[in-house]
């Protein structure tokens, strides 16, 4: 079975996790601020928290920005239900933005008219979480002139999109958010088998997010409360936060696999411009990139139109699997999960991610997949349309 993803690891990633299972720290020692810095570095971001899932950093993301009980935040139905889930964990209620069938990101259009809507009956969103769905970054700039005029925060949901560009600005740069959230899981484009990242420019949300994953606890002694100088306070818990830290095992996978992101990056849009070109001629929508943007493609998408083929989604979907190509399903909407219909959602409710569902199936795509791999998935895919 060739695999839709997943990870590379070397005989470097080995030896450096080797190197911190033989050094005196196994959790907080020196390799996780220097991961941190690492990532801040090249996305040109101020501060970097490393958590243990991009889950747990869209929470601690969601608190940071004071998100609760009584608010909104809004997110693309065509996303993991990570995304939307953040919200909840606070208490805050989540609505979701219709996407674009251009790109399939959260369309700035939708989000403007929704916007103009939600400000008459006084529900403006808090939060605004927009993805950058395969690793094509959204529109950005004019998401943030949204949140100019309205008033709301930004967290980019960059699970899929580390190492993509817009206009040249790097995803994670945080020049158009409040706060930018990777993932390092096994399967997103570098790995420190479970972890996350939230990036940021502004002091203080850096200093919430610092304390928010590690129980709320400080230990900086300018920052302590007053007490007894006779006692002994090395830290204080000031919040409630949580344990999502990452580890020094985890942090010297991510910082020697980051070492090979722009190479992976460049891997990966070498297979995306080849099956571009290979898949074009067949009856079936090839994912278009704005020339504005450098996705990293974490996902390969394709569409299986009812006007181009007599082939349904789920048949093209089990031919591959019976021919070995792993295939999967990016994304059901976020809104027509069980839990979220529970709370008031409704078939229908955004009709093009709900299309997109229909359509959509995810190729295989990442850094060891082998041209004669890539040839083979072309070759089944004119086996099982082209008859
Ligand atoms: C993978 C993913 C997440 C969650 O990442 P974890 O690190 O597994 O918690 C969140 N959002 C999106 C869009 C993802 O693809």
């Amino acid at each position: 079975m060739i695999r839709y993803s997943c990870q590379e690891i070397t005989e470097t990633d080995i030896a450096e996790v080797e190197k911190v299972l033989r050094s005196d720290y196994l959790t907080q020692g020196p390799i996780v601020p220097k991961f941190e810095q690492s990532v801040a570095n090249y996305c040109g971001a101020a501060h970097a928290f490393a958590v243990n899932s991009a889950t747990s950093a869209l929470h601690v993301a969601c608190l940071a920005l004071e998100l609760g009980q009584g608010d909104w935040l809004w997110t693309s139905p065509n996303t993991f239900v990570a995304s939307a889930n953040c919200g909840r964990y606070c208490g805050a209620s989540i609505d979701f933005v219709d996407i674009d069938p251009k790109t399939y990101n959260m369309s700035a259009d939708a989000l403007s008219e929704k916007l103009i809507e939600a400000k008459k009956v006084g529900k403006l969103p808090k939060i605004v979480v927009p993805v950058h769905f395969a690793g094509q970054p959204c529109d950005m700039p004019a998401i943030h002139d949204l949140s100019k005029h309205y008033g709301f925060k930004i967290i980019e949901d960059a699970s899929h999109a580390i190492g993509a560009t817009y206009n040249q600005i790097k995803v994670g740069s945080c020049i158009h958010s409040d706060i930018t959230v990777f993932s390092f899981h096994p399967i997103k484009i570098i790995t420190t088998a479970e972890g996350g990242m939230a990036l940021t420019n502004d002091k203080n949300i850096a200093a919430k997010l610092s304390r928010l994953r590690t129980h709320g606890i400080i230990s900086d002694k300018t920052k302590m409360e007053e007490r007894p100088k006779d006692e002994i306070w090395n830290y204080q818990q000031i919040d409630l936060g949580f344990n999502y830290r990452m580890n020094d095992i985890q942090a010297a996978l991510g910082l020697n696999q980051l070492k090979r992101l722009d190479e992976y990056v460049k891997h990966r849009q070498e297979i995306a411009k080849f099956y571009n070109n290979a898949l074009k001629n067949l009856p079936l929508v090839t994912p278009w990139c704005s020339p504005s943007n450098y996705s990293s493609y974490h996902l390969y998408t394709i569409l299986i139109k009812e006007n181009l083929t007599q082939k349904t989604q789920r048949q093209v979907y089990d031919e591959l699997i019976k021919n070995d190509i792993g295939v999967n399903l990016h994304y059901i909407p976020v809104h027509r999960q069980p839990y979220y219909e529970n709370l008031g959602f409704k078939k229908n409710d955004f009709p093009q991610a709900e299309k997109f569902h229909r359509e959509v199936l995810s190729i295989p795509i990442h850094p060891s997949l082998k041209e004669i791999q890539q040839l083979q998935v072309v070759e089944t895919f004119k086996k099982i349309l082209v008859k």
